[in-house]
């Protein structure tokens, strides 16, 4: 049940003096960077003087920006000690690049393994990782991690939709790493193949990377037949395997041995009090050649505040609601796209993909939202649309306090991404 039983289940009191140990550890190492060096001189923070892991809170944040601009200038070790390189998607702009030590790529694929350990992957599974390899985290990582659990893992990379079918009918794939709206997506070519993914063996899926509801959990469980479980990572953070579901399905286990977790007020910069969203911030415990300290990672997500009954003793995370800085200001309004999705995928009518588009007509702010409707339903007459238009719009209105433009469109319509899916279409002038 548990791939590393003393960690896992370790009593809150031993885990944070392990959290404070490794901090210390963290500390000597970042020492050696000339970005930290300097911070922590400027702070006045020094290893020996932490008394609690809570007493990170002297050192200060770090920012994306921090990571973009000092490049080489964070590595605790000389260049000629890392043996790889990755770099984050730049959904928000310029990669960060990440530096691992070869006892840092080992780390990584532990907690990975862990993670899917976990969900109750074993040996016996055929995984396959549908994501990009390459600079991006979630491939590679996630294939090392795969291989150090013992599953056989096909690295089918991103995309090449009717291939990843016959990859799963050919190797009789269990297990899945997927993109949420990649899986829902897939569906289309199952059925053009005339293929019932039901009737694979396949039974487990990670999906993450980006933000999702629990609808579309349900959504790809039923369709697929299997068990979803949702992922959480960041490249500046190693990438996945920060954060991960148990078997419960209820919040994520932040690996709490191996980062140090704090959620603020992304405004006050305090912290969130329990079960309030906010900012997440992540310190690496065990990351030895470009520790990350008190990185704002922008995610939004509360803290859950009970104790999880699968005995794990990591504290967990909920859903990620989206990002501080995807949120979108219309009429003075503040709206996040999460919660279009969520209104959006709750309706059975509503097919797998939609758009936002923003314009800005006589200074006016304007909203559309674009949603494709299931076959079925597009196949009915134009009242029928109309009133579905219209049930769209008043259920919108009343989560977002504004009133969005609904546009109706047939499956498979809207532009598709094979990576991160784009939902959001800013034409505003800045
Ligand atoms: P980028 O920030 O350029 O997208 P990464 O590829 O490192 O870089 O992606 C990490 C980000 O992806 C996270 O900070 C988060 O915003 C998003 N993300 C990853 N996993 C999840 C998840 N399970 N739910 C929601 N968002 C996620
Ligand atoms: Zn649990």
């Amino acid at each position: 049940m548990y791939w590393d039983k003393t960690h896992e289940t370790m009593p809150r009191p031993a885990l944070e003096a392990l959290q404070l140990e490794r901090l210390r550890e963290t500390l000597r190492a970042a020492q050696n960077s000339p970005f930290y060096k300097e911070r922590l001189q400027q702070a006045g923070v020094t290893p020996e003087g932490l008394g609690s892991p809570g007493d990170a809170r002297a050192i200060p944040f770090t920012t994306k920006e921090d990571l973009r601009t000092q490049g080489l200038g964070l590595l605790s070790r000389p260049l000629e000690d890392m043996v790889r390189l990755h770099a984050s998607s730049g959904t928000t702009g310029q990669a960060t690049v990440i530096y691992y030590t070869r006892e840092d790529i080992a780390t990584w694929a532990e907690l990975l393994a862990r993670s899917m350990y976990m969900t109750g992957m074993r040996a016996s599974d055929v995984f396959q990782n549908m994501m990009g390899y390459g600079l991006f985290t979630g491939g590679l990582g996630f294939h090392y991690g795969a291989e150090r659990l013992g599953a056989l893992t096909i690295p089918a990379g991103a995309g090449n939709s009717r291939r990843q079918v016959q990859l799963m009918q050919q190797f009789s794939t269990t297990a899945l790493h997927i993109i949420p709206s990649y899986a829902l997506y897939l569906l289309v070519t199952f059925e053009s193949m005339g293929v019932d993914p039901q009737d694979l063996p396949l039974r487990l899926a990670f999906i993450g990377a980006e933000p999702h509801t629990e609808d579309v959990r349900c959504r790809i469980e039923e369709a697929y037949g299997l068990k979803a479980f949702n992922s959480y990572g960041l490249s500046e953070l190693n990438g996945p395997g920060v954060a991960f579901e148990c078997p419960e399905q209820n919040g994520m286990h932040v690996w709490e041995d191996h980062f140090l977790l704090e959620v603020i007020n992304p405004r006050t910069l305090e912290p969130a009090a329990p079960g309030e969203v906010g900012e997440v911030v992540l310190t690496n415990l065990s990351r030895r050649g470009m520790p990350v300290l008190r990185y704002r990672t922008r995610d939004l997500a509360a803290l859950l505040p009970e104790t999880c009954p699968c005995g794990r003793t990591h504290r967990r995370l909920s859903r990620i609601q989206g990002r501080t800085d995807d949120m979108l200001i219309l009429k003075g309004v503040n709206i996040f796209p999460m919660q279009i999705e969520r209104v959006l995928m709750a309706m059975p009518e509503v097919g797998a993909n939609y758009l936002v588009e923003l314009t800005r007509e006589n200074f006016n702010d304007l909203m559309t939202v674009k949603v494709e409707v299931q076959q079925e339903f597009f196949q009915e007459d134009l009242k029928y649309l109309k009133s579905l238009q219209k049930k769209i719009t008043n259920a919108l209105k009343s989560e977002l306090l504004v009133t969005p433009l609904v546009e109706l469109v047939e499956p498979q319509t809207l532009p598709r991404s094979e990576g991160k899916a784009l939902r959001i279409a800013d034409h505003r002038e800045k």
